[in-house]
């Protein structure tokens, strides 16, 4: 497979080549991985949680084999599922100047993503499905894979999500201006996650470590905090279930508009990102 950059230009997404130039831990659950290679000066974001396709070897093999070019799903799924490439869905936590920053949760040896971010050292290789700089969409503020977007009249927002959603929800609250009025609620495995930062001052961060046998507390948390009065908005990613409890009592026990709440199933607890997936709950 060779990935260039030119064969399929001005498109909003574009497969990059992509090695691994370092590894670091950030917190106890999650590694950063640093990917460099010539092309990677165009990718670019279009919001804090943008979200991007990795590609990664198969267990044993180095070889990543993804089409690429404009019907490069249907060349894809048209490979026998031992031959393709390992494909999941990540979060860009930074792109800068040719190196973009993907932060992976490991969660043990039971998927091939975490797995090899488990193992992973400089100079492996791998393919990012990631927003192309060069496409015209983006100068005009479009978001293509990025669905964090309060209204221009919220006047609060709550931010909640698990481990899987940190690398957007950090991104989200850098980004958060200075008057902003948020309730984030962040639940990770481990006390040694947690990631204290500089706020604004209306913006307050509740951190839940998960309690034995994968007890969550997040969704006790948000029903029990007081939010303002006013127009809101709801970013909630993380484990299916658990997003889809938060959304129904934001929208049902707290009337707020369902258009008003973007909620993300990161992962789905006993199934592979390549099971087939639900309709999403309207
Ligand atoms: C828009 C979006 C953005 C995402 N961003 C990130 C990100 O930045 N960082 C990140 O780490 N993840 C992120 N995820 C989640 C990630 O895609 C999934 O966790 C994915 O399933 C990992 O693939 P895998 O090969 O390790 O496991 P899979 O092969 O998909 O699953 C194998 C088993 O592991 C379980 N599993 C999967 N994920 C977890 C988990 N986190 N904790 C415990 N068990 C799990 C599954 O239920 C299954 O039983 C994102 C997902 C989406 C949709």
């Amino acid at each position: 497979m060779s990935v260039t950059t030119t064969e399929v230009e001005a498109q909003p997404f574009r497969h990059f080549a992509a090695e691994v130039l370092a590894v670091r831990p950030v917190g106890a659950s999650l590694v950063r991985v640093t990917f460099g290679g010539a092309g990677l000066r165009d990718v670019t974001t279009s919001g804090p949680d943008q979200r991007i396709k990795v590609f990664l070897p198969r267990a044993g093999e180095t070889d990543i084999r993804v089409p690429t070019g404009p019907d490069w799903y249907a060349r894809y799924r048209e490979l026998p599922e031992d031959e393709r490439a390992v494909m999941r869905t990540y979060t860009i936590r930074a792109a800068r100047d040719g190196e973009v920053d993907v932060d992976f949760v490991l969660h043990g040896d039971v998927g091939p993503a975490s797995r090899w971010a488990g193992g992973v050292t400089p100079g492996d290789r791998a393919v990012l499905l990631a927003p192309d700089r060069r496409y015209p969409g983006y100068r005009d503020g479009e978001r293509v894979g990025a669905d964090y977007a309060p209204p221009p009249d919220a006047a609060w927002q709550v931010v909640a999500g698990d481990e899987t959603a940190l690398p957007a929800i950090s991104g989200i609250v850098e980004a958060l201006p200075a008057d902003a009025v948020a309730r984030v609620f962040l639940e990770v495995p481990a006390e040694g996650d947690r990631v204290d930062r500089a706020l604004p001052p209306g913006v307050e961060v509740t951190w839940l470590v998960r309690g034995p046998g994968d007890a969550s507390a997040l969704t006790a948390a948000v029903r029990a905090a007081t939010l303002p009065d006013g127009p809101g908005y709801a970013w909630l990613a993380g484990e299916a279930g658990l997003v889809r409890e938060l959304r129904r009592h934001l929208v049902t026990d707290r009337g707020l508009d369902r258009r008003r709440v973007y909620f993300g199933g990161y992962w789905r607890r006993g199934q592979s990102e390549d099971a087939p997936q639900e309709p999403a709950e309207d």
